[in-house]
């Protein structure tokens, strides 16, 4: 048809109403949600989405970035923070995230059982964090290449024995070009060489400067090895999430990442997902990667099986044709076939694709025995 209504075609383009009314009122135009525009108005809203408009509206599907719209703000509630620990090697980034699964997490589960899935989640004065328990850079590498966000918050940790070093340079750096704030936690101030100011003196080298020195970053000195200052640390993550007010949508269809991917003998693909808006539900039709599926059982980080996992919480799944790859995206449909459409079309996508890739690099080879 000529025509259609701002609410038609904001569902034809994936995008939330209240957004195309804005966009039409900065254009000069005062719409409703039932306003019926004509194909001029049509494509000039198209248009700013890089849609095109023939006889009917083409958007690409299979890219599942366009999935990732924005939700009207009435619809949004509080999310918990996602947060990435980074710092130099040796700087006890992993006994950090140790130190606070430990003393957090086992807090009232029964048993205490963590298994491994790549993030977990704490509670700190009723409010939940996640943890990302994967490699920060390669989180931020993965974020960089697509342009997509995961952290919302990075904890650099600086010994405090050992200074800034190049590896803590290149986390700054990462976390700035995401413009995703950073906390310091200066570790190891249990160590008779510790000296904190000689960590903020080389920190404010790079931008960082210390709220007490007039700046606003934020610093908590910490052992990450007895314990000292982890709750502290955990109080700043609530008071940069307070400032920041992290948001999601949970009544609607899931999208998010996946931090970790395996094939399990027993369980065949295995995938810990963060959900970042949305809620994801058993039985959900979905799209992972280049694979898709249907979600058949659900852990949550404790071990426990679960029925679904709303915004910020990573949770493995299993029930996908294939393997994905951490920092792929996933999708959630209204129905299996157009899962199955879109999932079909992104294999054969990547594989025509791998194909490509392949004779590239026999070439490479090639040259290589010359
Ligand atoms: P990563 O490479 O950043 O993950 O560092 P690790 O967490 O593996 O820690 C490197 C070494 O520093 C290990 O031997 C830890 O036991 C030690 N370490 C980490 N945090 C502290 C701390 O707060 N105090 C002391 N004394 N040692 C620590
Ligand atoms: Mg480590």
């Amino acid at each position: 048809s000529e025509s259609l209504t701002v609410a038609e075609l904001a569902k034809k383009i994936y995008r939330e109403p209240s957004e195309i009314i804005k966009k039409l009122f900065l254009l000069g135009v005062m719409a409703t949600i039932n306003q019926v525009l004509d194909k001029d108005a049509i494509e000039l809203i198209a248009g700013e989405y890089g849609v095109e408009v023939e006889e009917e509206i083409k958007i690409d599907t299979t890219d599942l970035e366009v999935y990732f719209t924005d939700d009207s703000a009435e619809n949004l509630v509080e999310r918990p923070s996602v947060v990435t620990i980074m710092g130099h090697v040796d700087h006890g980034k992993t006994t950090l995230l140790d130190s606070i699964r430990n003393t957090k997490v086992t807090e009232g589960e029964a048993g205490g059982i963590t298994q491994h899935i790549g993030a977990y989640q704490v509670v700190e004065n009723g409010k939940k964090i996640t943890f990302l328990d994967t490699p920060g850079h390669a989180a931020f590498t993965t974020m960089r290449q697509r342009g997509a966000k995961i952290t919302d918050i990075t904890i650099l940790v600086v010994a405090a024995d050992d200074g800034v070093m190049p590896q803590t340079v290149e986390a700054i750096n990462h976390a700035k070009a995401a413009e995703v704030p950073i906390i310091v936690a200066v570790n190891k101030m249990d160590k008779e060489a510790a000296n904190a100011d000689r960590v903020m003196q080389e920190l404010t080298e790079h931008g960082l400067v210390s709220e007490a020195w007039g700046g606003d970053t934020i610093f908590v000195p910490i052992s990450a090895k007895n314990g000292d200052g982890i709750d502290n640390l955990l109080e700043m993550i609530l008071l940069v999430s307070e400032v920041e007010e992290y948001k999601a949508n949970p009544n609607r269809k899931a999208v998010g990442t996946v931090i970790e991917a395996q094939l399990d003998k027993g369980r065949g693909s295995v995938a810990t997902l963060l959900v970042q808006n949305g809620t994801l539900k058993i039985g959900d039709p979905i799209v992972v990667g280049h694979t898709h599926g249907r979600v058949r059982a659900m852990v949550n980080d404790k071990g426990r099986r679960v029925k679904e996992a709303g915004p910020s919480t990573p949770v493995e799944i299993t029930g996908l044709s294939d393997v994905p790859q951490a920092g792929d995206r996933f999708v959630v449909f209204d129905d299996e076939k157009t899962a199955r459409q879109v999932g079909e079309a992104r294999s054969q996508q990547a594989l025509a694709a791998h194909r490509g890739e392949k004779s590239i690099v026999s070439l490479e080879t090639l040259f290589d025995q010359l």
